[in-house]
């Protein structure tokens, strides 16, 4: 595990560059209203901001870093990215910026990459071992850290594609919620950029000029059927703008009594 300076330890309000934009503005207002509504960061968190190197999480450290600034309570921010050994990683890269970005960070090492390619048989995508294996050193690190809470850069549109892609091919109706206990109840996972649009994100990280890493060197084919989710969300986008407004705010409007769910009628009855 790689340490920043430990001076940079201690519980701080870090300092990204200052600049305000209308898109900058639209995003700060949609994680506050996240945050408040699903109680995400709260006074003396001490948050760790999974950074992958990837547009989502690194737009959502340097947001979160101008909440911290603005929060009328304190909480604290360590970036984490865990290094997986995929050929070609360019393992200076977020350092750099973590340390430009004034923000407290450690980098974790785990070779999963090497796990991953001995298990998945030929032709098979990685990503689900691969996030798997991700998610348990990343919880396990947490614990340690002494870290409240796990912050994810899951954004909406992520969010309507779980719930499609669940819906789809899982037989059921759930989704990635912004506030999340793990099951063995030692973490609590939180989500930011729910109420986030993707292109926004990807507009805002275009705006400042992160030095984005590709999300390919693993070799592995992005995951087929989200890719097909996403396409078939974006087509019908196209002839109604509002449907993947319209599919979120279906996950915050569920009428239970219009539902075919027996154990859900059965809460109901009680
Ligand atoms: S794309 Fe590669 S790095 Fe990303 S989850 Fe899949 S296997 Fe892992």
């Amino acid at each position: 595990m790689q340490l920043d300076n430990p001076d940079t330890q201690s519980k701080r309000r870090s300092l990204p560059p200052i600049r305000t934009s209308k898109l900058e503005s639209k995003l700060l207002h949609q994680i506050g209203k996240a945050s408040k509504e699903f109680e995400l960061i709260e006074p003396d968190d001490k948050v760790m901001v999974c950074v992958s190197g990837g547009k989502d999480s690194m737009a959502m450290l340097h947001l979160l870093q101008i909440i911290q600034r603005r929060a009328p309570f304190p909480f604290s921010l360590v970036a984490v990215n865990l290094d997986q050994k995929q050929p070609g990683f360019p393992a200076h890269v977020l350092p750099e910026w973590f340390r430009a970005q004034g923000v407290e960070y450690r980098i974790l090492e785990q070779d999963t990459y090497s796990i991953v390619i001995d298990k998945v048989p030929a032709g098979k995508t990685y990503c689900s071992l691969c996030s798997r294996l991700r998610r348990g050193i990343l919880y396990n690190a947490a614990e340690e850290m002494g870290c409240s809470k796990i912050a994810l850069g899951h954004h909406r549109d992520d969010i309507i594609e779980t719930l499609l892609l669940n819906q789809f091919f899982s037989g059921q109706t759930k989704t990635m919620p912004p506030k999340l206990y793990s099951q063995d109840g030692r973490n609590i996972v939180i989500r930011p950029l729910a109420m986030c649009a993707e292109a926004d994100l990807a507009a805002f990280a275009e705006e400042l000029e992160f030095p984005i890493i590709p999300c390919d060197l693993c070799g592995s084919q992005e995951n087929l059927q989200r890719k097909k989710i996403k396409r078939l969300i974006a087509q019908l986008a196209k002839e109604n703008d509002k449907i993947p407004g319209n599919l979120f705010a279906a996950t915050r409007k569920v009428v239970p009594s219009h539902m075919l769910d027996m154990e859900l009628l059965k809460q109901l009855e009680d």
